[in-house]
C-alpha cells in the first residue's frame, strides 16, 4: 500500500510519519498532500483559541470524550507557537495520550515549532487536511491566541470557540478590538472562580454592540460557562457547537459557502507565500547570494530593505 492509501485507511503510523515530514518540511510532502486532497472535506473542524492557561486543553479533552460517546472519531491538533521547545509539546502529548491511551478513535498531535521563516499556519492547514483524509469525523484545533497567525488558524475552522476566564478585563478588551469577528462561540471557563457572571455580562454587551454593526450576521454568538476540570458545561458547549453547525449547514444565506471559501483562500495564500519565499531563497542560495550579507548591508545602512526586495524580486521572478 502507498502511504496515501495507508493514511486514507486510517493507519496511525503512516499518519504520524507524514505529520513528522510536514513538520520537517520534507520535499516529499507536496506530492502526498496533492494525492490526499481529494479525500478531504468530510471532517468538521472546530478551532479553540485563547490565552495560555485558560483551559483550552482541558476543554478539548473533555469535548473529545463527549464526541467519543457518540462514536465519532476525533483528531486533536495543539498548536503552541509561544513554546520554544519541541520537547514541551512531546511531553504535553504524552500526558494527554494517557487520557485517551486505549482509544484508537482519538489521534493527538502537537505542533510547537515555527520553521525558520514562519510557516506554522501552513503546517496546521496541512495537518488538518491529513487528519481529515485519515477519516477523523471531528478535528479539534487548539491554538494560543496571541498573534494574528493564530487567529488565522482558528479562522480556518468551521466553528471557532474563543476561550476566556473570569476577571480578565484586558482580555475582554482584546476581544472587543476585533477578535470577536472570528469567534462563533464564547466560553467562560473556570466558572468556579469569582466574577464569571460579570464576564458573561461584559461579553454579552460586546457581542450585542458588535452585532448591531453587522446586520448580515444572523448567528447569535452563544456564550457558554464551563468548569472544564469537572466536565461542567461540556454538554452545553457540545450543544452550542451543534447549533452553530446546524446554522452553517442550513446554508440559506450562503454561510457554509463563506466558511469554505475563507478556508480555501487562507490555504491558498499561505501555500503561495510559503512556496514563493522558499523558491526565492533557494534561487538566491544557488546563486551564492548570502542572506546574512544582505542583512549586514541593511544594518550598516549601505543598503535599504526596500530596494533590496525590489532587486531580488526583479532578478528571481523573471
Ligand atoms: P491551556 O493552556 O489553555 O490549554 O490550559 P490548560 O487546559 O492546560 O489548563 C490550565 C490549568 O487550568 C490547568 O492546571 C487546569 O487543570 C486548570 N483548569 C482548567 N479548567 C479549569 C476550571 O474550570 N477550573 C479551574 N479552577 N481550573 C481549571
Amino acid at each position: 500500500m502507498s502511504i496515501v492509501e495507508q493514511i486514507v485507511a486510517g493507519d496511525v503510523r503512516a499518519t504520524a510519519r507524514l505529520l513528522r515530514d510536514i513538520d520537517d518540511r520534507m520535499p516529499t510532502v507536496p506530492k502526498i498532500m496533492r494525492e490526499l486532497y481529494p479525500h478531504t472535506g468530510k471532517a468538521y473542524v472546530i478551532g479553540f483559541t485563547g490565552s495560555p492557561g485558560v483551559g483550552k486543553s482541558t476543554l478539548v479533552d473533555q469535548l473529545a470524550l463527549r464526541y467519543r460517546q457518540d462514536n465519532l472519531t476525533v483528531g486533536i491538533l495543539a498548536v503552541d507557537p509561544t513554546s520554544p521547545f519541541t520537547g514541551g509539546a512531546i511531553l504535553g502529548d504524552r500526558i494527554r495520550m494517557q487520557r485517551h491511551f486505549l482509544d484508537a478513535g482519538v489521534f493527538i498531535r502537537s505542533l510547537a515549532t515555527r520553521g525558520h521563516f514562519g510557516g506554522l499556519t501552513r503546517s496546521t492547514h496541512d495537518m488538518i487536511n491529513v487528519l481529515d483524509a485519515m477519516g477523523k469525523d471531528v478535528i479539534l484545533v487548539e491554538t494560543v491566541g496571541v498573534g494574528q497567525d493564530e487567529v488565522e488558524i482558528a479562522n480556518s475552522a468551521h466553528t471557532t470557540v474563543l476561550v476566556t476566564i473570569p476577571g480578565m478585563g484586558d482580555e475582554v478588551q482584546a476581544i472587543k478590538a476585533g477578535i470577536m469577528e472570528i469567534g462563533n462561540i464564547f466560553v467562560v471557563n473556570k466558572a468556579d472562580r469569582e466574577g464569571s457572571r460579570k464576564t458573561i455580562r461584559e461579553l454579552r454587551n460586546l457581542i450585542d454592540l458588535g452585532l448591531r454593526r453587522r446586520e448580515d450576521d444572523a448567528w447569535e454568538h452563544l456564550i457558554v460557562e464551563t468548569e472544564a476540570v469537572k466536565a461542567r458545561g461540556i454538554e452545553e458547549l457540545h450543544q452550542a457547537i451543534q447549533k452553530h453547525r446546524d446554522y452553517l449547514m442550513a446554508n440559506d444565506k450562503g454561510q457554509l459557502d463563506d466558511v469554505l471559501q475563507k478556508r480555501a483562500r487562507h490555504q491558498l495564500l499561505e501555500a503561495l507565500r510559503d512556496e514563493a519565499l522558499r523558491t526565492i531563497l533557494d534561487r538566491l542560495g544557488a546563486r551564492g547570494t548570502s542572506l546574512d550579507d544582505m542583512i549586514r548591508a541593511i544594518v550598516s545602512k549601505e543598503r535599504d530593505p526596500y530596494s533590496l526586495v525590489q532587486e531580488v524580486l526583479a532578478q528571481e521572478l523573471k
